[in-house]
């Protein structure tokens, strides 16, 4: 059986975790445990606007009530703040940004989202300022990819790597993290598989072999009913919730299991399969 060194799960504290969440941990910490990977908990919180700290102090108290495990990472909100938070790698992502804009693959995009939505129902970018020789000292501008069309899907065209704030975006930081960490298995909901596809991209421009070679897997989502996707807005399925209605453990998982209509029962992230769920 493949070996893998280490895989992540990879929280945004911009809200409680839900079942679509601990779904995907739960299949990261088996596949973990069957290949011999070690399991980093990571936190993106990089979105300040959003970022709360009771949602941060959820993903420790959910984790630990799910008995799902990580094996390095912050283990409370203290080693979080003053070791693990995205904040402290800062330079990281900027040093990755750099490099991309001396590579001449980025340009500043001064579009809103509501004017992207107006003009494409899905906001779907078709590269309206990358003629316009915006400058990318300013803030106030996004800074795209160059991307040439049809090497991505088209939600991917022209993907934003750093926000009007400066801040870096989530394509670029995950992969930098990624990489800085050493992870070579990715465990993530099929719902990203474009994104898979963006960092790859960056990664062969950036010269990030590591995440090149490494697996990305892939699993199925949670359905709450016909093909409505979870999400953080479907807050009756957050856990917190879930246990203020008497749920124990073991009917958090037999929900899931239901809702990804698997043909045999779970009560525990170990009785997952890992073919059942490709
Ligand atoms: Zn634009």
């Amino acid at each position: 059986m493949q070996q893998f060194v280490r895989t992540r799960i990879a929280p945004t504290p911009s809200g409680y975790l839900h079942l679509g969440n601990v779904f995907s941990f739960a299949m990261t910490a088996m596949l973990a445990r069957r290949h011999g990977a070690r399991i980093l908990l990571r936190i993106d919180d990089l979105d300040k606007e959003r970022v709360k700290r009771e949602y941060v102090e959820d993903i420790f108290d959910t984790l630990d009530f799910l008995e799902l495990p990580w094996d390095e990472g912050p283990k409370n909100y203290h080693d979080y703040q003053t070791v693990y938070s995205q904040v402290h790698r800062m330079a990281l992502y900027q040093d990755a940004l750099s490099a991309l804009r001396e590579k001449g693959a980025v340009f500043a995009c001064e579009c809103s989202r509501s004017a992207l939505l107006q003009e494409h129902p899905q906001g779907i970018y078709k590269g309206k300022c990358k003629d316009k020789g915006l400058s990318l000292e300013a803030l106030g501008y996004n800074w795209r990819m160059l991307t040439p069309v049809g090497t991505l899907p088209p939600t991917m065209d022209y993907f934003v790597v750093r926000k009007k704030d400066g801040i870096p975006a989530y394509q670029l930081a995950s992969l930098v993290d990624d990489v800085y960490y050493g992870v070579d298995l990715v465990v993530r909901g099929a719902d990203l598989w474009e994104s898979t596809l963006a960092q790859r991209y960056l990664a062969e421009l950036l010269g990030y072999g590591s995440f090149l070679a490494a697996t990305c897997y892939h699993h199925a989502l949670l359905k709450a009913d016909a093909n409505e996707k979870l999400s953080k807005s479907a807050g009756a399925t957050s856990i917190q919730y879930l246990r203020t209605q008497g749920k124990h453990r073991r009917d958090i998982y037999a929900l899931m299991g239901k809702m990804l209509g698997l043909a045999y029962p779970i009560t525990h992230w170990k009785d997952l399969k890992e073919e059942a769920c490709r």
